[in-house]
Protein backbone atom coordinates (compact mmCIF):
# COMPACT_ATOMS: atom_id res chain seq x y z
CA UNK A 1 0.00 0.00 0.00
CA UNK A 2 1.78 3.38 -0.85
CA UNK A 3 0.83 6.51 0.80
CA UNK A 4 2.23 8.78 -1.55
CA UNK A 5 -1.08 9.47 -3.02
CA UNK A 6 -2.23 11.53 -0.25
CA UNK A 7 -1.95 15.14 -1.07
CA UNK A 8 -1.15 15.34 2.60
CA UNK A 9 2.22 13.47 2.09
CA UNK A 10 5.48 15.53 2.16
CA UNK A 11 9.18 14.15 1.31
CA UNK A 12 11.41 14.66 3.77
CA UNK A 13 13.89 12.83 2.02
CA UNK A 14 16.49 15.94 2.11
CA UNK A 15 16.44 16.08 5.86
CA UNK A 16 16.44 12.98 7.12
CA UNK A 17 19.35 11.81 9.14
CA UNK A 18 20.18 14.88 9.28
CA UNK A 19 19.85 16.44 12.78
CA UNK A 20 19.66 20.23 12.23
CA UNK A 21 18.37 20.94 9.00
CA UNK A 22 15.25 22.38 8.37
CA UNK A 23 12.37 23.39 5.73
CA UNK A 24 9.18 25.49 5.35
CA UNK A 25 6.77 24.07 2.67
CA UNK A 26 2.92 25.07 2.33
CA UNK A 27 0.53 23.27 0.84
CA UNK A 28 -2.54 23.78 -0.87
CA UNK A 29 -4.90 21.23 -0.68
CA UNK A 30 -8.54 20.37 -1.91
CA UNK A 31 -9.95 18.20 0.62
CA UNK A 32 -11.17 14.93 -0.66
CA UNK A 33 -13.40 13.13 1.96
CA UNK A 34 -13.75 15.87 4.13
CA UNK A 35 -14.13 15.57 8.06
CA UNK A 36 -15.20 16.94 11.48
CA UNK A 37 -17.72 16.27 14.08
CA UNK A 38 -21.58 15.55 13.97
CA UNK A 39 -22.31 19.49 13.27
CA UNK A 40 -19.94 21.06 11.89
CA UNK A 41 -16.51 20.23 9.73
CA UNK A 42 -14.33 20.63 6.61
CA UNK A 43 -16.42 19.46 3.75
CA UNK A 44 -15.28 18.04 0.90
CA UNK A 45 -14.21 19.56 -2.15
CA UNK A 46 -13.08 22.62 1.01
CA UNK A 47 -9.46 24.18 0.28
CA UNK A 48 -7.75 23.36 3.51
CA UNK A 49 -3.84 25.42 3.37
CA UNK A 50 -1.17 24.23 5.53
CA UNK A 51 2.18 26.21 6.36
CA UNK A 52 4.61 23.37 8.14
CA UNK A 53 8.30 23.86 9.36
CA UNK A 54 10.10 20.45 9.34
CA UNK A 55 13.26 20.03 11.34
CA UNK A 56 15.22 17.10 11.16
CA UNK A 57 15.82 15.76 15.04
CA UNK A 58 17.95 12.75 15.96
CA UNK A 59 14.71 10.12 16.23
CA UNK A 60 12.61 11.33 13.52
CA UNK A 61 10.91 14.75 11.51
CA UNK A 62 9.79 17.57 13.84
CA UNK A 63 6.62 18.82 11.92
CA UNK A 64 4.81 22.12 13.46
CA UNK A 65 2.68 24.54 11.57
CA UNK A 66 -0.72 26.21 10.91
CA UNK A 67 -3.59 24.72 9.18
CA UNK A 68 -6.43 27.09 7.56
CA UNK A 69 -9.94 26.30 6.80
CA UNK A 70 -13.10 26.88 6.68
CA UNK A 71 -15.08 24.63 8.79
CA UNK A 72 -19.10 24.53 7.48
CA UNK A 73 -22.39 23.61 9.32
CA UNK A 74 -25.34 24.65 11.30
CA UNK A 75 -26.31 26.77 14.18
CA UNK A 76 -27.66 24.06 16.84
CA UNK A 77 -30.08 26.83 17.99
CA UNK A 78 -31.48 28.65 14.81
CA UNK A 79 -30.08 25.74 12.22
CA UNK A 80 -28.75 28.71 9.98
CA UNK A 81 -25.81 27.72 7.56
CA UNK A 82 -22.12 28.46 9.78
CA UNK A 83 -18.85 29.30 7.87
CA UNK A 84 -16.10 29.39 10.67
CA UNK A 85 -12.70 30.13 9.74
CA UNK A 86 -10.12 28.21 11.37
CA UNK A 87 -6.43 28.76 12.08
CA UNK A 88 -4.81 26.09 13.69
CA UNK A 89 -1.44 24.87 15.14
CA UNK A 90 0.31 21.19 14.96
CA UNK A 91 3.26 19.96 16.35
CA UNK A 92 3.99 16.08 15.66
CA UNK A 93 7.20 14.34 16.00
CA UNK A 94 7.05 11.97 12.96
CA UNK A 95 9.78 8.94 13.99
CA UNK A 96 12.02 6.66 12.23
CA UNK A 97 11.13 4.16 14.29
CA UNK A 98 8.21 1.74 13.96
CA UNK A 99 7.72 1.07 17.68
CA UNK A 100 4.28 1.65 18.84
CA UNK A 101 5.63 4.35 21.30
CA UNK A 102 5.41 6.74 18.45
CA UNK A 103 1.95 7.92 16.68
CA UNK A 104 3.40 9.35 13.56
CA UNK A 105 6.18 7.55 11.64
CA UNK A 106 8.10 8.88 8.74
CA UNK A 107 7.13 6.72 5.68
CA UNK A 108 9.81 5.64 3.52
CA UNK A 109 11.28 8.95 2.69
CA UNK A 110 8.28 11.10 3.45
CA UNK A 111 5.72 12.61 5.99
CA UNK A 112 1.81 12.02 5.58
CA UNK A 113 0.55 15.34 7.71
CA UNK A 114 -3.25 14.25 7.16
CA UNK A 115 -3.85 12.66 10.39
CA UNK A 116 -2.33 14.77 12.46
CA UNK A 117 -3.85 17.95 10.52
CA UNK A 118 -7.61 15.98 10.87
CA UNK A 119 -6.78 15.58 15.20
CA UNK A 120 -5.81 19.55 15.24
CA UNK A 121 -8.76 20.88 13.24
CA UNK A 122 -11.44 18.24 14.96
CA UNK A 123 -10.28 19.55 18.54
CA UNK A 124 -10.63 22.79 17.39
CA UNK A 125 -14.45 22.43 16.23
CA UNK A 126 -17.54 23.93 18.43
CA UNK A 127 -19.58 20.93 19.59
CA UNK A 128 -22.01 23.47 19.73
CA UNK A 129 -21.64 25.57 16.86
CA UNK A 130 -23.88 28.93 16.49
CA UNK A 131 -24.10 31.51 14.28
CA UNK A 132 -23.28 34.66 16.45
CA UNK A 133 -23.24 34.83 20.13
CA UNK A 134 -26.35 36.01 20.66
CA UNK A 135 -28.81 33.74 18.54
CA UNK A 136 -32.02 33.57 19.60
CA UNK A 137 -33.14 30.46 18.13
CA UNK A 138 -36.38 29.42 16.42
CA UNK A 139 -39.95 30.60 17.69
CA UNK A 140 -41.12 27.20 19.52
CA UNK A 141 -44.57 28.20 18.14
CA UNK A 142 -44.02 28.70 14.79
CA UNK A 143 -40.64 28.13 13.82
CA UNK A 144 -39.53 31.63 12.39
CA UNK A 145 -35.84 32.60 12.99
CA UNK A 146 -36.06 35.10 16.25
CA UNK A 147 -33.09 36.98 14.98
CA UNK A 148 -34.81 37.88 11.48
CA UNK A 149 -38.46 38.59 13.45
CA UNK A 150 -37.60 41.14 16.40
CA UNK A 151 -40.51 41.63 18.54
CA UNK A 152 -42.10 38.55 17.07
CA UNK A 153 -44.88 37.11 19.15
CA UNK A 154 -47.72 35.35 19.12
CA UNK A 155 -51.47 36.05 20.37
CA UNK A 156 -51.99 33.56 22.55
CA UNK A 157 -49.16 32.75 25.19
CA UNK A 158 -46.51 29.79 24.33
CA UNK A 159 -45.76 28.58 27.81
CA UNK A 160 -48.91 27.54 29.90
CA UNK A 161 -46.95 28.79 33.27
CA UNK A 162 -47.54 32.11 31.41
CA UNK A 163 -50.80 31.26 30.23
CA UNK A 164 -51.85 30.64 34.35
CA UNK A 165 -50.11 34.16 34.44
CA UNK A 166 -52.47 35.76 32.53
CA UNK A 167 -55.32 34.22 33.83
CA UNK A 168 -54.20 35.04 37.29
CA UNK A 169 -53.67 39.02 36.17
CA UNK A 170 -57.23 39.46 34.82
CA UNK A 171 -58.87 38.01 38.11
CA UNK A 172 -56.64 40.08 40.58
CA UNK A 173 -56.43 43.12 38.48
CA UNK A 174 -56.94 46.26 40.38
CA UNK A 175 -56.47 44.03 43.51
CA UNK A 176 -53.06 42.86 43.03
CA UNK A 177 -51.59 40.39 45.72
CA UNK A 178 -48.24 40.72 47.29
CA UNK A 179 -45.88 41.36 44.94
CA UNK A 180 -41.68 41.46 44.96
CA UNK A 181 -41.60 44.60 47.35
CA UNK A 182 -42.98 42.08 50.22
CA UNK A 183 -40.11 39.69 50.12
ZN1 LIG B 1 -28.38 30.81 14.99
ZN1 LIG C 1 -43.64 32.32 16.23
Amino acid sequence: MSHNKSPYAVSVIDLMHRPGEMREKSLDITEVDGFGNAVIGVRQGSEVRIDVRLESLHDGILASGTVDAVAEGECVRCLTDVSLPLEVEFQELFAYSEDEAFDYTVHEDHVDLEPVVRDAVVLALPFQPVCQEDCLGLCPQCGVRLLDNPGHQHEAPVDPRWAALAGLEGLTEGDRPADDTDL
